[in-house]
C-alpha cells in the first residue's frame, strides 16, 4: 500500500497554524514510503516547513531505489559500469561503508536483490529457496562497491539499497535547515526515526513514544517512553514491514549472513544519540545493523563499539532492555506487560 504512494508528489495534510511565540507550525507529507512530520516553532517556522518537505523530496529523488530517474536506480542500472553520482551520493556511500565495517557487515546496503527476491520492493511477497539466496548473496558486500570522487561503479550482479539509512541521513539534513534558519526548538519525525531541537517550549524534553511491537497498529500502545532535548532516536522492528505465508511471519531487516529475515530474538532496537553532525543517519543504520546482531552482540558493541549512543531493545521474550546512559530519559510504558531492564 506504502509503496503506490511513492509516485505521488508530497502530500500536505495538516494546516499550517499560527505563526509566533509558543504556537508549533506543524506539516505533515509522504515521502521516502512512509508518513514524515515536521514541527517547528518562531517566525521563520513556516518557511522553514516548506523547505524541510522541499529537502526530503530532493533526497527522495536522489536515493529512492524504485524512482528509475533516482541517483542510485542510475547505479544500479549501469551493469557494472562507472556512473557520475555526485559528491552527495559518493558521501553517504562511503558513510554506509564505514558502518557495514564497524558493524561487522551487520549493515549491508547491498543487499538490494536479496530484498527484491523476498518482494519487499514491490509487494509481490514469496519466499526464495537458500540457493537462490546464496547465488544473490555471492554478489552481496561493500567490496563489490566502488568510490571514486563522485564516481560510483557496482561490480556486475551487485545493487544497492539505502533504505537501511535514508531517512536518518534526511532528519540530519532536516534539523540542519532548522539551525540555519535560527530556530531554537522544533523536531522532525520520519517515520521510526526522530531528531529533535533544543526542548519543548515549556523548557521540558521531548516525549518520544517507543511503539509496542507486539501492537503495531495502536498508535498509542507503547513499550516505553524517552524525554529527550537534542537527540535523535531511530527505531528499527520486525513489526514495521513483513508478510506471512504459511503461519510463518518473513520480516523486512536481512541477516547478511543467511538473505533470510534477521532471527536475533529481538521485535526492535531503538537507538538514540546527542543530535550532532550525522547522528541521524548513525542511528539508523545501527538500528538495522543491531536487530540484525542480536541482543547479546548488540550490548557488546554498545560497551565497546566506540561510538556515542545508547539501546532500548525490546525482546521476542518480553523484555524491555535499556543501556545505563538512558537513566533519567527513559521511562517503562504503564501497563505494557513488559519487564525492564537495565545493562551497564
Ligand atoms: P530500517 O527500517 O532502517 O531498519 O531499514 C530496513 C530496510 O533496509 C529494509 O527494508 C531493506 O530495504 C534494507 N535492509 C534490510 N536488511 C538490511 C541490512 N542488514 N543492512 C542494511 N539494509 C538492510
Ligand atoms: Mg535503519
Amino acid at each position: 500500500m506504502k509503496k503506490k504512494l511513492l509516485c505521488f508528489p508530497l502530500l500536505l495534510i495538516l494546516a499550517l497554524l499560527s505563526a509566533c511565540g509558543d504556537e508549533p507550525e506543524r506539516l505533515q507529507v509522504i515521502a521516502m514510503d512512509t508518513v514524515m512530520t515536521f514541527q517547528t516553532y518562531g517566525k521563520a517556522a513556516e518557511d522553514v516547513l516548506v523547505s524541510a518537505s522541499a529537502e526530503v523530496r530532493r533526497l527522495e529523488d536522489l536515493l529512492s531505489r524504485t524512482d528509475p530517474e533516482s541517483a542510485v536506480s542510475r547505479v544500479n542500472s549501469a551493469g557494472g559500469a562507472p556512473v557520475e553520482a555526485g559528491a552527495e551520493l559518493s558521501a553517504l556511500l562511503e558513510t554506509a561503508a564505514e558502518y557495514s565495517r564497524m558493524t561487522g557487515g551487520a549493515f549491508d546496503i547491498t543487499l538490494a536483490p536479496v530484498s527484491s527476491a523476498w518482494g519487499f520492493t514491490t509487494d509481490s511477497y514469496r519466499v526464495p529457496s537458500q540457493a537462490e539466496l546464496d547465488a544473490l548473496l555471492a554478489h552481496a558486500g561493500m567490496e563489490h562497491v566502488h568510490v571514486s570522487g563522485d564516481t560510483v561503479a557496482l561490480d556486475s550482479g551487485t545493487q544497492i539499497d539505502l533504505g537501511a539509512i535514508a531517512k536518518g541521513y534526511a532528519a540530519d539534513r532536516v534539523l540542519d535547515l532548522y539551525r540555519q534558519a535560527g530556530l531554537e526548538r522544533g523536531w522532525a519525525a520520519l517515520g521510526g526515526n526522530v531528531a529533535a531541537l533544543g526542548c519543548r517550549p515549556d523548557g521540558e524534553p521531548w516525549e518520544i513514544g517507543i511503539q509496542d511491537p507486539a501492537q503495531p497498529d495502536d498508535g498509542n500502545a507503547y513499550a516505553g517512553l524517552l524525554y529527550l532535548e537534542d537527540a535523535c532516536a531511530v527505531t528499527s522492528g520486525s513489526y514495521q514491514r513483513y508478510f506471512e505465508q504459511d503461519g510463518r511471519r518473513y520480516h523486512h531487516i536481512l541477516d547478511p549472513a543467511t538473505g533470510a529475515p534477521a532471527d536475533s530474538g529481538l521485535l526492535s532496537v531503538t537507538v538514540v544519540a546527542d543530535a550532532e553532525e550525522g547522528s541521524g543517519a548513525m542511528c539508523d543504520a545501527l538500528s538495522t545493523a543491531l536487530f540484525v546482531m542480536g541482543e547479546e552482540q548488540a550490548l557488546d558493541f554498545w560497551r565497546t563499539g566506540g561510538l556515542d549512543f545508547q539501546l532500548v531493545l525490546v525482546t521476542e521474550d518480553g523484555r524491555v532492555v535499556t543501556t545505563a546512559g538512558l537513566e533519567g530519559r527513559f521511562a517503562p510504558a504503564e501497563g505494557s506487560g513488559y519487564t525492564y531492564e537495565t545493562v551497564s
